[in-house]
């Protein structure tokens, strides 16, 4: 199911792709139109023979189509980069230089070309296109200007040269607006999907720390929450007491009245405990039917206290709606942190107080027997 989603995201992001590649084709090939039309002006009062602007749009004509035909045939798509980014710039380049040899009378206009198609080199799939499209066109540039002297020039001598010069620099003026815009708009996207990214990550992170069936932290998630308690207690010096909460008999639980009653023993317990705890304290699934408190700024003694309201709620649970002659009761086994001791060690001993608990009945609270004889020192 979620292959058959992704290769259909897949199959959108290069429809997509196809469709930014086709309205970019279309830009450049109404900036060769626009370059073309103001070779035809220039034709037309008188600075450059006729042929030169004929010549150019169909030149310019055939790389378009030939690029349309790339593309649509799926040609393009075999080559090592699909948007025939080197043969394109050069020829553009080619032109261009090829026009300001042969009319250097208006060789502004194809150097202000040289510069737009320079512009586009951001589409460049990768640095060795960029040196030599960028070695290309320095070398052309600097051959041709070299070569034609000072016949180079800006036409400007009469009010139509003017006009048609003041053309080239809007023409060029727009495809660096437009080129910002395709940033912008490639900027928004990367935010959008960044935001999208982020949104996944955290919904990993709570997959990651949740156990499914309770909703609580899972042993992952607890154990951490623990070292970060343990670590700034060593910072305040408050108590921190811990417990090891065992659903009794549950196997039975299981056997008597299914897998899925008790499933759900599992998670109204859950949601009891959850209520029956402080809200600076935390509970998290341990294990099958084993569960991990942490209580914070609490001493042995007043954490049993605490637990001692968990019991009892529990105990006093209607569990009817599950069996009419369901009892669930709990063993606890509760330990305070002392100062140093690694973590394994911490619960360690609240686990032996557990399965003293389990020893000697069930249904209670049992406190670590090497520290319950022990005054707690520690501020709550
Ligand atoms: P004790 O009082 O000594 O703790 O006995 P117990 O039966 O509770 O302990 P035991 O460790 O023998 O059995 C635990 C049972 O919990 C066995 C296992 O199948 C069940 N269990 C563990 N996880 C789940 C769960 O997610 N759902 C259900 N329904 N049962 C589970
Ligand atoms: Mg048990
Ligand atoms: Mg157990």
């Amino acid at each position: 199911m979620s292959q058959v989603k992704l290769q259909s995201d897949n199959g959108a992001e290069a429809a997509r792709l196809l469709r930014s590649l086709k309205r970019t084709q279309i830009t450049i090939a109404f900036a060769y139109l626009y370059d073309s039309l103001m070779l035809f002006g220039y034709s037309a009062v008188g600075f450059v023979d006729v042929r030169v602007p004929l010549t150019v749009i169909a030149l310019f004509a055939l790389l378009v189509g030939a690029v349309h035909w790339a593309h649509s045939s799926g040609w393009s798509h075999r080559q090592k980069d699909p948007t025939l980014f080197l043969p394109q710039q050069l020829y553009a380049i080619s032109v261009a230089l090829g026009v300001a040899l042969v009319a250097p009378q208006i060789g502004f206009q194809p150097f202000a070309t040289l510069f737009a198609i320079g512009a586009f080199s951001f589409m460049a799939p990768n640095t060795r296109s960029l040196a030599i499209c960028w070695a290309g066109a320095s070398i052309g540039a600097v051959a041709v200007i070299f070569f034609v002297g000072p016949r180079l020039a800006m036409p400007t001598s009469s009010l139509a040269g003017q006009a048609l010069t003041g053309g080239v620099v809007v023409g060029l003026l727009a495809r660096c607006v437009w080129i910002a815009t395709f940033f912008r708009k490639l900027q928004r996207r990367l935010g959008e999907k960044n935001k999208a990214l982020k949104a996944a990550i955290n919904r990993i992170e709570v997959l990651a720390n949740r156990d499914e069936l309770t909703g609580l932290p899972n042993r992952r998630s607890i154990t951490k929450w623990l070292d970060e308690q343990i670590a700034s207690c060593g910072r305040t010096s408050l108590a921190l007491s811990v417990a090891l909460v065992d659903i009794d008999h549950f196997k039975r639980i299981n056997d008597a009245y299914g897998h899925l009653a008790g499933d759900r023993a599992l998670q109204i317990f859950s949601e009891i405990a959850s209520g029956a705890i402080r809200a600076t304290d935390r509970i998290g699934r341990y294990g099958g039917e084993e569960f991990l408190v942490i209580l914070t700024a609490t001493t042995l003694h007043a954490a049993e206290a605490s637990l001692e309201r968990l019991r009892e709620r529990l105990a006093g649970y209607d569990w009817t709606a599950i069996d009419p002659d369901l009892h669930v009761t709990i063993t606890i086994g509760v330990t305070q942190y002392t100062p140093g001791e690694p973590v394994e060690e911490l619960t360690r001993r609240a686990d032996l107080a557990l399965y003293l608990g389990k020893e000697s009945g069930r249904d209670r609270i049992v406190l670590d027997p090497t520290l319950a004889a022990r005054p707690t020192s520690q501020a709550a």
